[in-house]
């Protein structure tokens, strides 16, 4: 028996319905997997609440780990039993699940499929927004906010890793501890400090190369008063609401660079995906990073953990296991 969690029309936390489905098969290209845990991420909330809209019903999720146990044709690099992790897998909240192997990574052996689950959508993301947003090299300095969060922990330690001096901002006194702990140099609680004052307190005036904002409409305006001449605003998230639209001209003052990038955009080739997934899964095998998972819920409780993601109330990754 198969169970997920759908979405019939979008809303609040009790749209998300935990419904018996039929049993995956395994058609051409897709392997059937037994999920051992879905990732939540803050654009499944995007598409519970309708600020992306989906066909309705639509199973929720993306991203997960578990080991597969059916093999659709035309697949030659897979095999049954293998633990594979994924992110493109359309109703990852589910107990099994029919995965295209285009989306499927390979989960080294020193991983656990905890870790498998939760790294593959902020992980690649906090990798290509360090790496190819605004590849980040010595002496650069960047502002990340959300930075005890799932995408902002993991882009404070990548930062660190590229040489950069970072800037952190974080909603409470233990949200800073963890932004600290994953070497972050300057860190402002901004439920407590203003955040123009707090950052420039800490480096000084137009002293912020890139801002790597992913909580939106709270944030981006200071962002835009912390850059650097030339510096770039990646504004690549939602968290307090959308920004709003801008006019060229406000960037003028500095000739800032604007950017709104998406994961799919950078992990549009199976090299650029492997090529991040290897460097990634690299890195945790040699103690460089560290992927925290922070909650975890029954996959059935799935509304708690949305309600959760979206009250600041989480750190790290939020995981839903079977
Ligand atoms: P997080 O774990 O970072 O959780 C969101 C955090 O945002 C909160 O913990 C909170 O941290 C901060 N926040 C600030 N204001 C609010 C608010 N009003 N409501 C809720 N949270 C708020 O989530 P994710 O790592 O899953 O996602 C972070 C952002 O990155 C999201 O906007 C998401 O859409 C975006 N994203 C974009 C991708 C892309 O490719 N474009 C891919 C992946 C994620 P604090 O209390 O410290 O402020």
């Amino acid at each position: 028996m198969t169970h997920a969690i759908q979405v019939r029309n979008p809303g609040g936390y009790d749209v998300l319905e935990w419904v018996e489905v039929d049993d995956p098969v395994a058609g051409p290209g897709h392997v059937v997997v037994d999920v051992h845990a879905a990732g939540v991420n803050f654009i499944d909330t995007y598409h519970r609440s309708g600020l992306y809209e989906l066909p309705l019903p639509f199973g929720v999720g993306s991203e997960g780990s578990g080991t597969v146990t059916e093999i659709g044709d035309g697949i030659d690099n897979l095999a049954i039993g293998d633990r594979i992790a994924w992110v493109g897998a359309p109703g990852s909240y589910a107990t099994r699940l029919s995965v295209p192997a285009s989306a499927a990574m390979p989960v080294p052996q020193e991983m656990t499929l905890s870790h498998a689950a939760a790294t593959p959508l902020q992980g690649m993301t906090a990798h290509y927004l360090t790496t190819s947003t605004y590849p980040l090299g010595d002496g650069d300095r960047c502002l990340i906010h959300a930075a005890a969060g799932g995408t902002g922990r993991l882009m404070v330690q990548m930062a660190k890793l590229r040489g950069a001096e970072v800037v952190a901002s974080v909603g409470t006194d233990e949200k800073a501890e963890l932004a600290r702990s994953a070497g972050a140099d300057h860190v402002i609680n901004y439920s407590t400090t203003d955040l123009v004052e707090g950052v420039e307190n800490a480096v000084g005036k137009n002293a912020i190369d890139v801002v790597y904002d992913g909580v939106g409409a709270a944030t981006f305006d200071a962002g835009l008063e912390l850059l650097a001449p030339r510096g770039t605003m990646a504004t690549f998230g939602n968290a307090s609401g959308p920004v709003p639209a801008i006019t060229p001209l406000t960037l003028m003052p500095k000739s800032l660079f604007l950017t709104r990038p998406k994961l799919g955009d950078y992990i549009a080739t199976t090299e650029a995906r492997d090529e991040r997934w290897n460097e990634i899964t690299g890195w945790a095998r040699n103690g460089l990073l560290e992927v925290r998972v922070g909650h975890t819920f029954p996959l059935a409780d799935a509304g708690e953990a949305h309600r959760a993601l979206e009250s600041r109330s989480t750190t790290g990754k939020i995981l839903l296991t079977v």
